[in-house]
């Protein structure tokens, strides 16, 4: 599998059908854009904490917004895939289609999945450019360590746990992230504010002054 090219379908009898509700006409009606808001780090930094706060912050703005979390993703649409290397290329493929799906149909979509590799990360950059946002939610090793949410790093210095990403198992930081959100040096307010600050930037649109006649 070539994780930087879109697959090819295997089946030669699919076409592409053509929408009928413009791209611009979602955003026009919802107020912003649709976007992928893809964070990644280490465990422990902070990811599912933020994407959950800030899902609650846009959604009370009148955003339509959905986070795809981890867990929640292997139990459903990755329930068939495990953590070996090309079993994790995968699920970062699936993720993001599936945020890319939900960008198409005028929603920010927050993934909050470590994605640890650089080239699978690019490699859905590579292919839903026009709406993914890299965020890298920051702590250090030793900070995320220390709070330790899930017990997962002490069991992993146990041994009990093998390939864990920062212990075992590499973690490539962005190089060029939209970007960066220390949550070693801001509470989660803070990290709220500067969130919903890009968003502003990136994917507001004014809003149609009055309900288009649509046909
Ligand atoms: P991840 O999803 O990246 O594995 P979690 O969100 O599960 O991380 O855990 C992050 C932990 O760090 C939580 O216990 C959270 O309360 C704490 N924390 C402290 N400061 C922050 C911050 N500024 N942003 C996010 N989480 C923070």
């Amino acid at each position: 599998l070539n994780d930087r090219e879109q697959l090819a379908p295997k089946s030669a009898n699919v076409t592409t059908v053509s929408h009928r509700v413009a791209a611009d006409e979602r955003s026009v009606r919802n107020g912003h854009e649709g976007g992928i808001l893809w964070f990644t780090g280490l465990s422990g930094a902070g990811k599912s904490t933020l994407a959950m706060e800030l899902e609650r912050a846009l959604f009370i703005n009148g955003y339509q917004v959905y986070v795809l979390d981890g867990d929640n993703i292997r139990q459903g649409l990755s329930a068939d895939l495990g953590f070996s290397p090309e079993d994790r290329v995968e699920n970062i493929r699936r993720v993001g289609e599936v945020a890319s799906l939900f960008a198409e149909a005028g929603v920010i979509a927050i993934t909050a999945f470590i994605s640890p590799y650089r080239a699978d990360r690019e490699g859905v950059r590579a292919v839903h450019a026009q709406h993914f946002h890299e965020i890298f939610i920051n702590a250090p090793l030793d900070v995320c360590e220390a709070r330790d949410v899930k017990g997962l790093y002490s069991r992993a210095r146990r041994g009990e746990i093998k390939e864990f990403t920062g212990i075992s198992a590499p973690y490539e930081p962005p190089v060029a992230a939209d970007l960066v959100i220390p949550t070693h040096l801001w509470p989660v307010d803070r990290c709220i504010a500067e969130l919903m600050t890009f968003i502003n930037q990136r994917l507001s649109r004014p809003r149609a002054p009055q309900r288009a006649r649509l046909a």
